[in-house]
This record gives C-alpha cells, sequence and structure tokens, in this order.
C-alpha cells in the first residue's frame, strides 16, 4: 500500500464540503486504512479524509500516548448532536498546517453521533481532548480549519505564510 501524501494549505480542496458515506463498503475500509497509514506516519493524532483530497465524511483518531499500544478509532458521517455551553482551550495543531500551533477554544463536552466499521450507528459522549479533536476533525469535512477559529490578525498571517512558502517551492 502506497502511503498517500497528506495536503497542506493553501491547498483550496481543505475548504471542499466533504459528502456523506453513502455505504461503509470495501472503499470506505480501504481509504481508512490509508487515513491511518498517512496519520501514523506524519505521526499525527486525528485525520479527515479531505486530508487526503478524499471529500468523504470519515475521521480517523488515535489518542493513545507515545509508548502505549495503539488504539485507533474511526467515525464515518460524525455528526455533534449536543455541545456543552462550558469551553475549555487546548492548544491544536494541523497536520495540513505544519508545525503551527495555537490555543483554541471550543465546547468541553460534546455527544456525537456516527457510523462505525460496520455501518452501525453508534453514539459518543466526549471531553478532554477526545472533545477538542473530534470538533476539530469534523470541522474539516465542512471545510472549516482550527485558524478559522483564531483572530483575523493571526489567520491572514499563518496563511499567507503558507501561500510563500508554496510560491517558493512552485519556483
Ligand atoms: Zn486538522
Amino acid at each position: 500500500m502506497a502511503l498517500r501524501d497528506i495536503i497542506v494549505l493553501p491547498d483550496k480542496r481543505l475548504r471542499q464540503v466533504s459528502k456523506p458515506v453513502a455505504k461503509v463498503d470495501a472503499g470506505i475500509r480501504t481509504l481508512v486504512e490509508e487515513m491511518f497509514a498517512a496519520m501514523y506516519a506524519a505521526p499525527g493524532i486525528g485525520l479527515a479524509a479531505i486530508q487526503l483530497g478524499e471529500p468523504k465524511r470519515v475521521v480517523t483518531l488515535d489518542l493513545a500516548k507515545k509508548d502505549d499500544e495503539k488504539a485507533p478509532q474511526v467515525f464515518i458521517n460524525p455528526e455533534i448532536t449536543w455541545s456543552s455551553e462550558t469551553k475549555s482551550t487546548h492548544e491544536e495543531g494541523c497536520l495540513s498546517i505544519p508545525e503551527y500551533y495555537e490555543e483554541v477554544e471550543r465546547p468541553a463536552e460534546i455527544k456525537v453521533k456516527y457510523l462505525d466499521l460496520d455501518g452501525k450507528p453508534q453514539d459518543l459522549q466526549a471531553d478532554g481532548i477526545l472533545a477538542t479533536c473530534l470538533q476539530h476533525e469534523i470541522d474539516h469535512l465542512n471545510g472549516v480549519l482550527f485558524i478559522d477559529h483564531l483572530s483575523k490578525l493571526k489567520r491572514d498571517r499563518v496563511i499567507k505564510k503558507f501561500a510563500k512558502a508554496a510560491k517558493r517551492a512552485a519556483e
């Protein structure tokens, strides 16, 4: 299995709204394998399919600590059904915005419904880092990046930086 590239800012596909998965079939399971491979190789703790250029509502996560056993999680067509009033702030980064980290405030707790790899509906209540990661990845499915939650000044600065880098690479 060839390792697939993760697309980075300013790739316009990152702004695409991903389509729901109609059926969890062999094609989706292969995509999930490719997502885990790319995510672990990066290395990262979360990935949305659009980061491989696939506009499908699929998210992979693994929040296991470095020396612990792998704990892969898959969310197909994830949907936030409830968010807490209480907010929390975590430092976020993104494999599509390499080496940029910033604190983001989001609801501290959420409820999510999704399909698992067998296509079965599941519910999950999440807090802490899991809640943050799920909201970050579900944002990706809607063409939203974590820098959209920052001030315009900070966002413009990072967008400019990556646009410049892309221009230099193309020269
Ligand atoms: Zn991301």
